[in-house]
């Protein structure tokens, strides 16, 4: 039997009805039906056998078991039964297809089924454009609420678009929405299709607000997942796997190591507690993780550090002063003063007072006396240099979330001296700069502050280190670039350079044995003879220090040892005539600075970092327009120096009898040779003017003459410092007389007696006094005259 086509179909006047409970039927839609109450099968099947048809109207209350025709809505459904399957409890199951909203007009019967009249409610066919747009939004928002989540079946989202009734198209969406039955019931009783239209979007809307805020939450609880979940399940998967190959033992071995060695490593209770929680994180980590190798390395410098090892504290001062004794020649009130330092900490056992910082040129021994130290108090020694050192982050390290983060300096060197009470040498201490990288200044400051260094911070370690017991000592070459807030803290111990005399006892008492030794050699080997080693200390060095000297040393201890290897017998000689075939032509001319005396080029005295050393200023005047040159890489202090100068002969002018107007006819030119090297200072100033006035009187200058002072206009003589240097510069330059400032007398005391018993001293406080010792009368000697006559 053909099933006619729902088109065919008419719809009787009269029919069962089937109240349902909790649900809706549409028209069009197939959807099965459980069929339960014994009035509803009754109805059911009074259905089958007429036309299988039957009105279907939604109880207005659920729990209403046996309504009556009032608990019922009046519009409902009006449906063909195409299916029917009985099942043996008495109850029934059928398929339906809803025909049509219909309206009950009247109740025929209500026993033992309801039986109704109706009346077919007809569906508004005609579309106009803004049920056409009313239709596209609501397929738009259905399909979005589909992007959003909703399980939706594909073919349910193409059917929508091939819908063109707008009645059905909104009936059909109202169906796959999750309506309460009251809003259902409010789409059927939509009669008209726009209104019907209408109510589905804002039902649809409110479902997608429902949705949006849903997949939210969805992707909050996502992202939170992601993060610890899945890290937990993924070390779980990888233990799992890490346990079937056999890893998680040896894992776990390390880690047991490691523990052992945070015990052994006695650390304060607050690192203790810190290298645990670390280890904690690694052992939950796979051991392969690049964060696993961060924290192992971090681990090894705690379990690393000396927290509680010390060297045992030995002293004696009488031992003490033996071994500085030993070890270094001279330097009395070196010793003097350190001596004194040992026996004050000896006493409060803590060291509370300044820091020790030794200044000097470089080779004076600061390092070895250092060492001295640490050996005469049983101490490790270490030293850092400073010199460069422009960013804090060298002192006290990188925080570990830099890739390859490490301690500081300080307590890297620590690290090295395995104790926690070395003697700590920080060398260069002058050298430290400033700039944009951060000031290690405040570092250096707290490291050095016993108020402080009990708990010193290296970003690195995150935990405190106590530098309480360390016994620092700083060094520079120059005192007057040290920060001064770091000079404050220091008991400034002079090293001023040695005399030729101290130099030849250092080397044949000290260096030499030294370097002999060093070379595997012994005396049997070589013989440096005195005049030869005073040669190389005149001819071949200049220097304050004995650095250079020691090297020279070492270089001819190389060689003797190479001849040694290569079956040399004899002992070998070094004397002053052979020297240069071991050392080569020597570098320095020793004897006085000019060969013959000179009109216009004087002889100075200048301090440098490293030592004193003796200088030339040369002067020319040439036609000009009054012009005043100054070469040879000349500071702003010495170039005011020299404006001083010019003022002060031209103050002089008729006295020395030269044209008053000079000044303005010439230019003068001042020259300070090795011209590459910067010179400062205003210790040159009489120089200069001496040269200066040599070139106009054309007297010549004394060669033998040396001299230093700062000048004012009026040629007053000012003093100057590191006199002891120059004195011995000028000692070293073979120079006879050294012309001094009357006020700088009392600096002499600190020269050794013997340079002084060689050298004339000559104290002034005018310029005048010194015109008067350093030029000869003009007369005698007519070299080298100015072009131009004044
Ligand atoms: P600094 O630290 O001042 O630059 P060093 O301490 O390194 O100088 O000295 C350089 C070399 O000279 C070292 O081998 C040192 O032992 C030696 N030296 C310096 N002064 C003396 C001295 N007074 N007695 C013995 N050796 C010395």
């Amino acid at each position: 039997m053909r099933e006619p086509s729902k088109d065919e179909i008419i719809i009787p006047e009269e029919m069962a009805l089937i109240p349902l409970r909790d649900m809706i039927i549409f028209p069009n839609l197939v959807v099965p039906l459980f069929v339960g109450r014994e009035r509803s099968i009754a109805a059911l099947e009074a259905a089958m056998k007429e036309e299988h048809i039957v009105a279907l109207v939604t109880q207005k209350m659920a729990e209403v078991q046996d309504p009556e025709p009032e608990d019922l809505y009046r519009l409902g459904t009006s449906a063909i039964i195409m299916q029917e399957l009985k099942i043996p409890d008495g109850t029934a199951k059928a398929l339906v297809e809803g025909l049509s909203r219909i309206e009950i007009v009247e109740f025929v019967q209500t026993e033992p089924y309801f039986r109704v009249k109706i009346k077919v409610v007809p569906e508004d066919e005609q579309t106009d454009i803004e049920t056409e747009a009313l239709m596209r939004n609501l397929v738009m928002q259905f399909e979005r609420a589909a992007t959003l989540g909703k399980p939706i079946p594909q073919e349910v989202l193409l059917a929508t678009a091939n819908i063109e009734e707008p009645g059905r198209l909104a009936d059909f969406i109202a169906f796959h929405l999750n309506l309460k039955i009251d809003e259902k019931q409010q789409i059927i009783e939509a009669v008209n299709a726009r209104d019907r239209l209408e109510k589905v979007s804002v039902f649809l809307n409110r479902e997608l607000e429902i949705l949006e805020i849903g997949s939210k939450i969805q992707s909050r609880v996502r992202d939170q997942l992601t993060k610890t979940q899945k890290e937990y399940f993924l070390r779980e998967q990888l233990k799992a796997i890490q346990q079937e190959l056999g890893i998680h033992d040896e894992q776990a071995a390390e880690m047991d190591e490691l523990k052992a060695k945070i015990k052994a490593a006695k650390m304060p209770k607050e690192v203790n507690e810190k290298a645990l929680k670390e280890l904690d994180r690694l052992a939950k980590m796979p051991p392969s993780a690049a964060e696993a190798s961060v924290i192992r390395t971090y681990l090894d410098w705690l379990i690393g550090l000396p927290w509680q090892k010390k060297s045992r504290q030995k002293f004696d001062i009488k031992a003490a002063e033996q071994i500085l004794d030993e070890d270094h020649y001279g330097l009395e009130q070196v010793k003097k003063r350190v001596l004194e330092y040992l026996a004050v900490h000896q006493l409060t056992k803590k060291i509370r007072g300044p820091i020790l910082c030794f200044v000097g040129p470089p080779g004076t021994g600061k390092t070895s006396i250092g060492k001295s130290i640490a050996r005469a108090l049983g101490r490790k020694f270490i030293r850092i240099s400073l010199g460069g050192v422009h960013d804090e982050a060298e002192i006290r390290g990188h925080r570990r979330t830099y890739v390859g983060a490490m301690p500081g300096r300080i307590i890297q060197a620590i690290n090295q001296a395995g104790t926690k009470n070395p003697v700590f040498m920080l060398d260069e201490i002058d050298k430290v700069g400033t700039d944009f990288r951060g000031d290690p200044t405040a570092a250096l400051l707290e490291v050095l502050d016993p108020e402080q260094n009990f708990a010193f911070s290296d970003h690195y370690l995150e935990v405190p280190f106590d530098l309480s017991d360390v016994v620092f000592i700083t060094t520079a070459n120059l005192l007057e670039t040290i920060p001064p807030a770091l000079r404050d803290r220091m008991e400034v111990i002079p090293y001023s350079g040695y005399t030729e005399e101290e130099k030849v006892q250092i080397a044949v008492k000290y260096l030499i044995p030294k370097q002999v030794k060093a070379h595997g050699l012994t005396n049997k080997h070589m013989l440096i003879d005195e005049k030869a080693l005073r040669k190389i200390i005149r001819e071949y060095t200049r220097e304050a220090g004995v650095r250079d000297l020691e090297r020279k040393i070492a270089s001819i201890c190389r060689q003797v040892a190479r001849k040694v290897v290569e079956g040399e017998k004899k002992r070998l000689k070094i004397t002053e005539k052979n020297i240069h075939d071991w050392l080569g032509p020597s570098k320095f001319r020793y004897g006085l600075a000019e060969e013959a005396d000179e009109v216009g080029v004087a002889t100075g005295l200048a301090w440098t970092e490293t030592g004193g050393d003796v200088l030339s200023v040369e002067t020319t005047v040439l036609p000009g327009k009054g012009n005043l040159l100054l070469t040879g890489s000349l500071g702003e202090v010495m170039r005011e120096s020299a404006q001083a100068a010019v003022s002060y002969v031209r103050s002089r002018a008729t006295i020395f009898g030269i044209d008053e107007e000079f000044h303005s006819k010439s230019d003068i030119h001042i020259h300070v040779p090795s011209g590459a090297i910067p010179k400062d200072g205003p210790s040159a100033g009489i120089t200069m003017a001496t040269a200066l006035a040599s070139t106009l009187t054309k007297r010549p200058v004394k060669r033998e003459v040396a001299m230093t002072g700062e000048i004012t206009l009026r040629g007053r003589v000012l003093p100057i410092g590191g006199v002891k240097e120059k004195v011995l510069a000028a000692h070293r330059a073979g120079i006879k007389a050294v012309i001094l400032p009357e006020e700088n007398k009392k600096d002499l005391e600190v020269v050794p007696k013997e340079v002084k018993e060689e050298l004339k001293f000559f104290f002034v406080n005018h310029m005048d006094q010194v015109i008067d010792l350093a030029l000869k009368p003009a007369a005698k000697i007519r070299r080298k005259v100015p072009a131009l006559s004044v």
